[in-house]
This record gives structure tokens, sequence and C-alpha cells, in this order.
């Protein structure tokens, strides 16, 4: 399961960095260096870009894995030249952004946009399988999740455009309803077919979404 990620247009990031000089660079090893988007090769090339744009790269650093409570650790190791920037360009998902936010009173910059936590379905080929809406139906649609694997979001499927198993929207792609029904057909409970899925009730994950153990 890897957070996957894209590098903002490098015009947007220029425009965010405007009013700083000097820029500390902090990339990811974990999700957006696999994601090719923010590791240490894409750190590299940002300091050319940020230099070529005058600016000074005080120093930079990946981080393991950004989004957890050892980015404390590797910021406090280079609290001189993150103190001499005026702000931390930060490539790494959503969650390390936050994360670095959490250890330093310097604005912060992300240079990346989150799009959705995916798996890995073939080598550098990532699908989202799961939109967290904290009311699962895995257990009804044989494993396929509607929300996110059909194009509609269709929690009662299929639609009226699946055509030969392929859905009408991305005529390339499986229809997921028909996966589903596929799916239950050969667990011999295709009778969940005709389960009505009621509209998510999205009171029950309220933003922000919190977990407490115990
Ligand atoms: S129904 Fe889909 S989006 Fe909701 S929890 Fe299950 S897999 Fe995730
Ligand atoms: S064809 Fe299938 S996957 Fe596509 S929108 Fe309709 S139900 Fe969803």
């Amino acid at each position: 399961m890897k957070t996957i990620t894209k590098q903002k247009p490098f015009e947007e990031i220029r425009q965010k960095l405007q009013r700083y000089n000097r820029v500390y660079i902090i990339g990811c090893g974990t999700c957006a260096t696999m994601t090719q988007t923010g590791g240490r090769d894409q750190v590299l090339a940002m300091q050319e870009s940020l230099e070529k744009l005058e600016k000074t790269v005080t120093g930079w650093a990946v981080i393991p894995t950004a989004c957890d409570e050892m980015t404390a650790v590797t910021m406090k190791e280079n609290e001189r030249s993150i103190r001499n920037a005026g702000c931390i360009l930060v490539m790494a998902c959503a969650m390390g952004v936050h994360r670095v936010s959490l250890y330093t009173n310097k604005p912060v910059v992300p240079a990346l946009d989150t799009l959705f936590i995916g798996v890995e379905e073939k080598p550098g080929f990532f699908r989202e399988v799961c939109a967290q809406c904290g009311q699962c139906v895995l257990g009804e649609t044989a494993g396929i999740c509607p929300l996110t694997a059909c194009n509609k979001g269709l929690l009662n499927g299929p639609c009226g455009g699946t055509n030969e198993g392929k859905c009408e929207v991305d005529k390339e792609k499986d229809c997921a309803w028909a996966l589903i029904y596929q799916r239950l057909k050969i667990q011999g409970r295709l009778d969940l077919m005709r389960k009505y899925h009621p509209p998510k009730n999205y009171q029950v994950a309220l933003r922000p979404k919190t977990f407490k153990l115990g």
C-alpha cells in the first residue's frame, strides 16, 4: 500500500516559493521514492531547478518515512540548515507535509499533490482500492470496492452502460460490477447482486476522522 503523489507543476512551486530566497528541501524515502516524486534523484533535480531561479538551497534530506515521528530526529540533525532557510519545500505526501510542519515554525510548502492510497497492481502501476469511507461493503461485493473500482462510484450496479464486461466511461477498463458479478457467481452468492446498498451515511466518519484504541 502506497500513498500516490505527483509533482505539482513547477510554475506553481515557483509561485509558492516567490517570497523565499533560501529553501530547505525534504524528500521521503518510502512512497515518494517509489513513485519517483520525492526520492533522492527528484530532490537533487529540484535543487538544480531552484538554483537556476537563483535561490539558495540551504540543505536537503530524504527522510526514511517522512510521515512518521522519526522525522523529528532528522529535522533536529539538520536544524542549522533548516534555520538558515526561509521555508521548507516538502517532496512527500500530505501526511509527510503535515508531519514536517509539526516540528518547525518555518513555512512548509508542498511540492507534491497527494492523489490516493493505492496498491501496486503491476510494476509501476498503482490503483486505488479503498477510499476509506468508514462503512465497508467488501463482504457483499466479493472484495471489490464499488466506490473506487466503478467509474461512477455506484453502490448499486451495474449501470446501463456496461458493455461486454467493459466500463462505458473507460472502455479499456473492466466494469467493476461485472467483476463483482463474476466473483459472486463463482462464490455461489449471486443473490447479493439484488441486495440494495443504501447511500453512505457520511455522518459515521465525520471529518477530521479520528480513532482511539481501547
Ligand atoms: S466500501 Fe470501499 S471505500 Fe468503503 S471501506 Fe470498503 S473498500 Fe474502502
Ligand atoms: S460500466 Fe460498470 S464500472 Fe463503469 S460506470 Fe457503469 S457500473 Fe461503473
